[in-house]
């Protein structure tokens, strides 16, 4: 968002025509607000590459297959609640071993 801002300062350094001054104003601000575009779109796009690697397990009530995001997620077919801790799993779904 800071990125956009000063972006938009820079844009109306450009528009309003401050000359030189104005004009290496726009530069300065146009490429630090590009710079923080590019960072914070790269962060989106890291924390996209994290989303897209969770977790995929089998769910244990309708046996498909079903991505996990952090600790506890619910199963997208039958929402049951899913979890990795093993003191919440044996109180969600009960391993049968018999
Ligand atoms: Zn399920």
């Amino acid at each position: 968002m800071g990125g956009m801002m000063l972006m938009i300062v820079g844009l109306a350094g450009i528009v309003f025509d401050w000359g030189t001054f104005g004009r290496v104003l726009a530069i300065i601000f146009g490429a630090i607000g590009m710079v923080s575009m590019l960072v914070s779109m790269g962060v989106y796009f890291w924390a996209g590459m994290l989303s897209t690697s969770a977790t995929v397990i089998e769910c244990p009530e309708c046996g498909k297959q079903t991505k996990m995001l952090g600790k506890t997620d619910r199963c997208m077919f039958c929402k049951t609640i899913l979890t990795l801790d093993p003191n919440l799993e044996s109180n969600a779904a009960p391993t049968s071993n018999s």
